[in-house]
């Protein structure tokens, strides 16, 4: 490791060369996931990582105490699907007492968050949940997700929100597949309370479907709504948030877009990943063959300085993001994978 590098940079923080610093870490437990959705999976996945492949609890840990050592101050769990790898409430309880972290949340699917699994997930530490919905119509759930699962899904919102988790909607809008139902997700997100958070298809998808003219743009989604539901107002936003939040005039009910495609946040990004095979991923569209290894690192019986210095040394390089591809035109279907990297 170039040890001028570390000298000329502060030791304890994730400072990128952009000057931005890394505080929230999203960690994929699991590639593996019991949904298809197509804007996500490859079609008939079913080249999983082998389990030797995939970080232990005690390896994520680990990995996890290093980088709050480094200034991380949220932990994000996620997938594939997380709630299919057993005992994640075993693991939330050890992430939650790290010191220096301040929360653990997830992302979900919902179909496997029933009532008794959202309270044991809440007990064990976990603060807040971000389900992902894409439409109330069950055939189109059926054809967009792969699987018959609209009713469970409403009801594990339900059931987060009944366990006292905080809990927000995701919703990936895609033109001509579910930006119809843009207006039903205000109205939802009005009548219920929830924070819904509307998604730009971004580029990558395992199927390599994406293609500039699926994406609807958040200028577009914010249109369709002001036309047919309410005039929206911009919230006072938090800058390191990706989602811009706006209420209604009348103040009864939050949207939030994430214009990954038309307005990417890149410049404010203050997030870093983990896959479930032990990659550190500095950007979603990085481009270093899937990331930097530190599994080997930690199987090779690396000291935890070692892997630090490491981890100092790759997130130098974080790239300057979505921006720079999309101004050189390089944008392409299928950049990295979503399942494998977790969102
Ligand atoms: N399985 C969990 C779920 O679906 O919530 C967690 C993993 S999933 C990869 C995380 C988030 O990424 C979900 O909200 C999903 O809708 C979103 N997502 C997946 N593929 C996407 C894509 N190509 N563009 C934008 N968002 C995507
Ligand atoms: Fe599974 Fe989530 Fe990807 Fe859908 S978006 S296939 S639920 S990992």
């Amino acid at each position: 490791m170039g040890d001028e590098l570390l000298k000329s940079q502060n030791y304890s923080k994730l400072s990128d060369s952009f000057g931005r610093v890394a505080r929230k870490l999203r960690i994929s437990i699991t590639d593996r996931c019991n949904m298809r959705c197509i804007y996500c999976m490859p079609y008939n996945n079913t080249e999983w990582f082998e389990q030797d492949n995939i970080l232990s609890y005690k390896e994520i840990l680990k990995l996890a105490t290093i980088f709050s050592g480094l200034g991380v101050k949220k932990i994000r769990l996620t997938g594939g699907e997380p709630t299919v790898r057993p005992k994640m409430e075993d693991l939330i309880r050890s992430l939650s007492k790290i010191n220096g972290i301040e929360s653990v949340s997830m992302t979900t699917n919902g179909l496997l968050l029933s009532e008794g699994k959202a309270k044991q997930l809440k007990e064990a530490g976990l603060g807040s949940v971000n389900i992902s919905l894409d439409t109330f119509k069950a055939d189109r759930f059926k054809s967009i997700c792969g699987i018959d699962g609209l009713n469970q899904v409403l009801a594990s919102i339900q059931a987060a929100d009944d366990a006292g988790l905080k809990l927000k909607i995701n919703t990936v809008v895609v033109r001509g597949w579910n930006d119809d139902e843009v207006v039903d997700f205000a109205r939802f997100a009005r009548s219920t309370g929830y924070t819904v958070r509307f998604i730009e298809f971004m580029p990558l998808d395992g199927s390599g479907i994406w293609e500039p003219n699926l994406v609807f743009s958040k200028r577009e989604m914010i249109e369709r709504i002001k036309k047919n539901v309410k005039e929206l107002v911009p919230l006072q936003n938090d800058s390191s948030e990706p989602a811009m939040l706006y209420s209604f005039i009348d103040g009864k009910g939050t949207v939030g877009f994430i214009p990954s495609m038309t307005e990417p946040f890149c410049q404010y990004c203050d997030r870093i990943r983990i896959t479930s095979d032990g990659r550190f991923l500095t950007c979603l569209f990085e481009n270093t063959g899937g990331g930097y290894d530190l599994k080997s690192l930690l199987r090779s019986g690396r000291s935890d300085d070692y892997i630090r210095r490491y981890i100092l040394e790759c997130i130098v390089k974080k790239p300057e993001g979505v921006i720079s591809i999309i101004e050189t035109k390089t944008l392409k279907p299928t950049i990295n994978l979503m399942h494998r990297i977790g969102g």
